[in-house]
């Protein structure tokens, strides 16, 4: 097993930390928060730096990046924000990536480059107002019209919602129950019938663009479908690529807030004393970058799995349910390690603790994951759904 980073990750890394001085990133991570506004600017230098879409197929602009790439860039850029990191997620192990894997060569070439240059950006919408795990029975509908497909129904919570460009919307087909009518077709801001609801209010992740989306009988070319009714399970496969994506951006919270304790802990005084020279400070600090160690070992064995590819169900879902749990923990200890001061918005640690919140909800929630890992544990299927 080989632990290195090869030369061009490392030289990667030592970029993305040159651009976090130049472009001071911790100043700007406070700034975001405090104006709730996304930091469009940084999409065209993400772009000339081959960030966006690195992952992606090279014929239609992407570099073929393995995962694990996309991960340590999306690791480190979340030490600052994890907005500061998004638009390299959404590049690169978003929804995007089913149409690299899945899509026509018509959709390939309509989206990927834009992608890739910053101009696009695809959401993924599964989520609906009456429930979010239990996703196969999802009610938003396409039906067949006249040669198109006439789609009807609403999503929630949908991240980049009204910013986006495309839609990667999961759909029912028709009347067929359960996940055997269930596929993905693209959607295009400014469709007719396509309307966005008010912007989300979070606890954190303060500049997030989230709705809900609306569509009322949206015409819908045939050839938008990615994924038709009985590909459920590729939907779903593709998704776990997402998931180490949202690992990472853990692992990047829970850096920065390691770093920010670790700097406080030798400055601040108590008794006349730095307060590193207190054990329990020290074994907080050791608790910290233990589980921060041990989640990235998971992270990055998932996402070396996945190659160019997908990664396994298995290793996914434990790297992100680890991942979700440790980011809590160890930005929870910082803030106890700042004293008040750690409650007070004039230290970082206050916004990484909040930001820290989403990620064992967003794409898949703690209990859902576990149900997962279970069914892989025992070899057999736990049916949630209660007979009629
Ligand atoms: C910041 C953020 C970003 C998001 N971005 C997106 C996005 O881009 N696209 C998108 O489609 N969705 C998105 N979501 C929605 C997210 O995927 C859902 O919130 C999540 O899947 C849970 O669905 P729900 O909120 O409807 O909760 P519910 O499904 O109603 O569940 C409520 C609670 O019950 C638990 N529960 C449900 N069933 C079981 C069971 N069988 N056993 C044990 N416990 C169970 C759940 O784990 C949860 O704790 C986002 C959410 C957040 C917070």
């Amino acid at each position: 097993m080989d632990f290195s980073l090869t030369r061009e990750q490392q030289m990667l890394l030592e970029s993305l930390r040159d651009m976090a001085k130049r472009e001071r990133f911790m100043d700007l991570a406070a700034e975001i928060d405090e104006t709730g506004s996304f930091p469009y600017q940084l999409i065209p230098k993400y772009a000339d730096m081959g960030l966006l879409g690195m992952t992606l197929s090279e014929a239609y602009g992407g570099m073929g990046e393995s995962s694990l790439t996309a991960i340590l860039a999306i690791e480190e850029l979340a030490k600052y924000s994890p907005m500061i990191a998004a638009p390299v997620f959404e590049s690169n192990v978003g929804p995007v990536r089913v149409i690299d894997m899945f899509g026509t060569e018509q959709q390939k070439k309509a989206i990927i480059p834009g992608v890739c240059s910053g101009e696009y950006s695809v959401s993924v919408c599964m989520t609906e107002p009456e429930g979010g795990s239990d996703l196969t029975a999802l009610n938003t509908t396409v039906e067949e019209k006249d040669g198109h497909y006439l789609l009807n129904g609403r999503k929630s919570f949908i991240t980049g919602g009204g910013e986006a460009s495309h839609y990667l919307v999961y759909t029912r087909f028709g009347e067929q129950k359960g996940y055997k009518g269930i596929g993905g077709v693209i959607v295009e801001k400014g469709m007719p019938g396509f309307t966005f609801g008010k912007q989300e209010e979070y606890m954190g992740l303060r500049g997030m663009p989230s709705c809900d989306l609306y569509f009322d009988d949206v015409r819908v070319p045939k050839e938008n479908v990615v994924i038709d009714k009985g590909n459920f399970g590729n939907l779903m496969l593709t998704f776990d690529i997402e998931r180490c994506g949202n690992a990472a951006m853990c692992l990047g919270i829970a850096a920065g807030a390691m770093e920010a304790a670790k700097t406080y802990a030798r400055e601040r005084t108590a008794f006349n004393r730095p307060i590193c020279e207190f054990q329990d400070i020290q074994f907080k600090m050791t608790d910290m970058v233990m589980k921060l160690d041990a989640a990235r070992l998971l992270v990055y064995r998932a996402a070396c799995g996945a190659g160019q590819g997908l990664p396994s169900i298995y290793e996914a879902s434990i790297a992100k349910c680890y991942a979700n749990e440790m980011v809590k923990e160890v930005t929870e200890m910082a803030i106890q390690i700042f004293g008040g001061y750690g409650y007070s918005k004039a230290y970082p640690v206050e916004r990484m603790f909040r930001d820290s919140r989403a990620w064992g909800v967003a794409g898949g929630t703690l209990q859902m994951l576990r149900i997962t890992m279970a069914s892989m544990i025992f070899g057999r299927r736990f049916d949630q759904r209660k007979k009629d």
